[in-house]
């Protein structure tokens, strides 16, 4: 019998009823075999099933959202509205990738045909498009139980094309889990998709995750979360004999920021939306403002005053468990033993018994930065931020020039501003995957034209997003097919385009058949 956990309440710790089975290595090996088995069909299924499995898990889901929603709430404490609005963009999500399926174009056919009297040499007839690469293993992140778990973007994105998918349970939220993987099964079966399409196993032990990723027929891996697991599952998969990608989307400092004309004109209106976002969700995202950069000055102190205000107002909640509640104090014990770093606010009244954070600022200068990195450019997960004072841009750009790679870096200026720190933003454009101007790096948009990735440690790589529509290309491979006859090309490389979607043919973006 395999070791047992159990869920617990996120705000009281109360055990949550019910127990679950680390997977022991002969599931994670059925599980694997299964996809394979699954995926022989399952690549070759027409785009509407693949479309309507998709559709189905979302019906699913907002047929129970209230039951899921709840559930979600005891196991994270991420409460109302969040994760209602959550729930509809996981499900937005997995329509997104379904319309994707249905209107063809993903497979990015490119057609270049044969010119057989060419001189000095003949020229082969030469189609390429996206195929699926095979079973994908996903690992959630404990605070998005919908839009980065089960039915998150990793999970519909690789359906979407083809792959099946093995997930291993956040044992932070394994009965919403539980919940959510039973929905996808049934849309399985309901879209008459075989059992291996879809599996999902538990594991509280790193055992489970090393094993998965280490099984020899997983093609792919998309994992959500601290840079210590992303980084520890993508050397296991360089050390396989057979080494595949880890797609791991990990925390970063996203700094932002205050260039001086607007800090002295705005500067209350910048430190309320600056408090907000850091307090979002109590801090607990992967984008959350960890520094602030401002030139030091009467106005860079009417921030910290007005920003401090506000930060001790901010009601210590509940964070996502007790792991991630230790690291978070930790994380600010850490900062606050620092020589020269002061706390310029901090909330009062947390129930630590509750896994309260509460939300604090600190602020020091640049030059204390530079002797302490490593604590300092480390992410502390939760609603705590650094303030630096800067002497001018050059220090700016010798923090950007330092920094590592982060999912985004934001910059609140004048148009004055913006031209005058051109040379600032140029060197942030080669550190982040999203500049934001005027904004805050919470709440991501999603849509096409989002990137959410980042040079390393933000992602393991930087050309890949595992949210927005582009997540599938983490789960696809170019196949070339050359002077392969009509008969055996895939119906999208074919001269007639059956499906009229969108090809490169010799050179020119259209929907037509090839001229004969
Ligand atoms: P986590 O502790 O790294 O856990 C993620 C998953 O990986 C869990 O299933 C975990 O299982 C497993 N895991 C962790 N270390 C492992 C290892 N060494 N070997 C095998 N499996 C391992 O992350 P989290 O606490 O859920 O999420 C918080 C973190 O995620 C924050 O750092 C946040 O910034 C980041 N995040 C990033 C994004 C993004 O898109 N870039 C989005 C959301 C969150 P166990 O719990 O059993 O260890």
């Amino acid at each position: 019998m395999s070791p047992t956990f159990q869920s617990q309440n996120a705000r009281t710790g109360e055990i949550l009823p019910g127990e679950f089975h680390e997977a022991t290595p002969h599931q994670i090996d059925a599980a694997l075999r299964a996809a394979v088995d699954a995926f022989r069909t399952f690549r070759q299924t027409s785009a509407d099933k693949r479309a309507q499995f998709l559709e189905r898990i979302a019906a699913g889901v907002e047929a129970v959202a209230e039951d899921l929603i709840e559930l979600a709430d005891q196991e994270t404490a991420l409460g109302r509205p969040r994760l209602p609005g959550e729930l509809a963009r996981a499900c937005n999500g997995a329509r997104m990738f379904a319309a994707m399926v249905r209107e063809g174009s993903w497979v990015d056919a490119r057609i270049d045909t044969a010119l057989p009297d060419r001189k000095p040499a003949p020229k082969p007839d030469i189609r390429l498009m996206h195929r699926p690469v095979g079973p994908v293993v996903v690992f959630g992140a404990s605070n998005f139980p919908f839009a980065i778990s089960v039915i998150g973007s990793d999970t519909v994105a690789a359906l979407a094309v083809g792959c099946p998918v093995v997930v291993k349970a956040h044992p932070a939220h394994p009965h919403t889990c539980e919940r959510l993987a039973a929905i996808v099964k049934d849309a399985a079966r309901e879209s008459g998709l075989p059992d291996g399409v879809f599996t999902m196993v538990h594991g509280r032990s790193h055992e489970v995750g090393t094993a998965l990723v280490a099984h020899p027929a997983t093609e792919a891996v998309a994992f959500t979360g601290s840079l210590r697991g992303g980084r520890a599952l993508f050397d296991v998969a360089s050390k396989r004999e057979r080494p595949v990608p880890v797609y791991a989307e990990m925390g970063s400092l996203n700094p932002v920021f205050l260039l001086p004309r607007a800090l002295v004109a705005r500067g209350e209106q910048i430190a309320e939306g600056f408090v907000a976002s850091l307090t979002l969700g109590t801090g607990q995202f992967c984008t959350n403002p960890a520094m602030v950069l401002a030139p030091h000055g009467a106005s860079l102190d009417f921030f910290l005053s007005e920003a401090g205000r506000r930060v001790a107002a901010v009601a210590p909640a509940s964070m996502l468990h007790r792991g991630i509640h230790q690291a978070y104090e930790q994380g600010v014990n850490r900062i606050q033993a620092l020589q020269d770093v002061l706390v310029t606010a901090r909330a009062a009244g947390a129930d630590q018994s509750k896994c309260q954070a509460s939300a604090v600022l600190f602020e020091t200068d640049s030059e204390t930065y530079f002797k302490h990195p490593e604590v300092l450019r480390e992410e502390v997960f939760g609603p705590s931020s650094v303030v630096l004072r800067c002497t001018g841009q050059a220090d700016m750009i010798r923090f950007a020039e330092s920094m590592d790679g982060s999912l985004s870096a934001t910059l609140h200026g004048t148009p004055e501003d913006l031209a005058e720190f051109s040379e600032l933003i140029e060197v942030l454009q080669t550190k982040v995957g999203r500049l934001v101007i005027n904004g805050y790096p919470t709440g991501l948009e999603v849509c096409p034209s989002l990137h959410h990735g980042g040079p390393y440690p933000a992602t393991t790589h930087s050309h890949f997003t595992s949210i927005g529509l582009s997540a599938f290309l983490r789960f696809v491979r170019p196949l070339c097919f050359q002077d392969v006859p009509e008969m055996l090309l895939p119906e999208e490389l074919r001269d007639s385009n059956p499906r009229g979607i969108w090809r490169l043919v010799n050179g020119v973006r259209t929907q037509s058949a090839v001229a004969s």
